[in-house]
């Protein structure tokens, strides 16, 4: 008989974004006729920019040819591709990389999901809470969160709480954790790191031999000069830390699937008799087994990103969705709403009024004004009395949204 990883009997049995399309259903199946407008999925609405479309179509036409057909790539990606990287993310930044410490994903949930996987099970690892749910997750399906307990919270995990006295800037741990998952700018809260306060984390985990893992996803989106785009722009990162990007809300790559992750060779972990570890050749070992790369098309169409063009275009995209985040920011505040974020991110955290929950918050949005949100306790304890939005609507939706929850409320 096959025994089940009983592990994953520990997750909770629905991801919270179907909690929220059963309520939505329920709604709909209620009011039919009713208009929903969705400010509550990360998802992106604007179509893929021109540059990245004929680069598909070029690279689709490469594909139609005996002499030009692509099979199988190199699992790390081709090297057209992290050559475009390097040069424009980090050597315009100062920061000096290899090839081989770019690996090509097939976007960044499947990285940051995976990478734990080079670690013990036993290692202490910390989350800034509340939290994008995969980080925890796939701790949990290897055995390493523990158990859940009746506050939501997992035994082996270590929350470090964002709120809104602090700014959902978190405390550096009292206690030493080995591994720390940090997202900036951040998905829920929508609030970034300046550089002096992302290089407290740094320098905490140089001093505790902590391995950060970083996710970017969000970088293309900072509009302060003091906001780190990555967080090798710190000294001594490369020496801490792992990196996750995606082209996903960058450009609008959610349906297309292309990323990277950044394993700098100085990286490196202990054995149990103190022996280093790079992590970067282990990262390589394990994809080449368990990876067999990005699609050649996804490669081009991110390669077209970096063309003077591309850089253009997906710009105006997010100059576009940041218009929406501003006047939300706005509108939302000037009816009495407490709201935090939009700055350097795509998201609003709205703390809800008179100290309502989140889910009831949600039920309100939803069934007075037609609007979803996401409740902000599904991202973690801390995020109760919050609720999510997304600045990825057209203006035309999210307008139109702004002014049924002016109306109702
Ligand atoms: C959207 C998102 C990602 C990227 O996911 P992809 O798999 O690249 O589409 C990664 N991290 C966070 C926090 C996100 O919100």
């Amino acid at each position: 008989m096959a025994l089940v990883n009983e592990h994953f009997l520990k997750l909770p049995s629905n991801y919270l974004f179907d909690d929220i399309a059963k309520k939505v259903n329920v709604f709909k199946t209620q009011n039919p006729k009713k208009d929903i407008i969705s400010l509550g999925i990360g998802d992106v609405t604007q179509p893929l920019c021109p540059a990245v479309i004929e680069a598909l179509h070029r690279a689709t036409n490469e594909m139609s040819l005996a002499s030009t057909f692509r099979g199988y790539g190199p699992e790390q990606g081709y090297d057209f591709l992290r050559e475009a990287i390097l040069k424009n993310d980090f050597f315009s930044r100062s920061i000096r990389l290899d090839k081989d410490e770019i690996f090509i994903n097939d976007g960044a949930k499947s990285d940051t999901g995976n990478f734990q996987e080079l670690i013990r099970w036993d290692n202490s690892i910390a989350v800034t809470d509340p939290i994008y749910p995969v980080y925890i997750d796939s701790n949990v399906m290897i055995g390493r969160a523990g158990t859940k307990g009746e506050d939501g919270r997992w035994s082996n995990v270590i929350y470090l709480p964002c709120t809104i006295e602090n700014g959902f800037k978190p405390e550096i741990p009292q206690q030493r954790v080995d591994v720390i998952y940090l997202c900036y700018p951040n998905n829920p809260t929508g609030t970034a790191l300046s550089r002096d306060e992302l290089r407290k984390w740094v320098n905490y985990a140089i001093n505790n031999d902590t391995l950060i893992l970083y996710d970017a996803a969000y970088e293309a989106y900072i509009q302060h000069d003091d906001v780190p785009h990555s967080i090798y722009e710190i000294k001594g990162a490369r020496k801490v830390a792992v990196e996750f990007h995606s082209f996903s809300k960058t450009a609008g790559f959610t349906g297309i699937r292309c990323g990277y992750t950044v394993v700098p060779k100085e990286v490196s972990v202990a054995t149990l008799s103190g022996e280093r570890i790079q992590l970067n050749p282990l990262w390589h070992r394990r994809q080449c087994t368990k990876f067999n790369g990005t699609s050649y098309l996804s490669q081009r169409a991110a390669e077209a990103i970096y063309t003077a063009e591309g850089r253009k275009q997906v710009k105006q995209t997010i100059d576009y969705y940041m218009q929406n985040a501003q006047h939300m920011k706005n509108t939302l505040r000037s009816i009495g709403l407490k709201v935090f974020g939009g700055e350097d991110a795509p998201y609003l955290w709205v703390q809800t009024p008179g100290g309502m929950t989140s889910w009831r918050f949600f039920e309100q949005l939803l069934y007075n004004a037609n609007v979803v949100s996401t409740p902000g306790v599904g991202f973690g304890p801390s995020g109760e009395g919050f609720i999510r939005l997304t600045a990825f609507g057209t203006h035309e939706r999210t307008d139109e949204a702004l002014e049924r929850i002016k109306k109702f409320y």
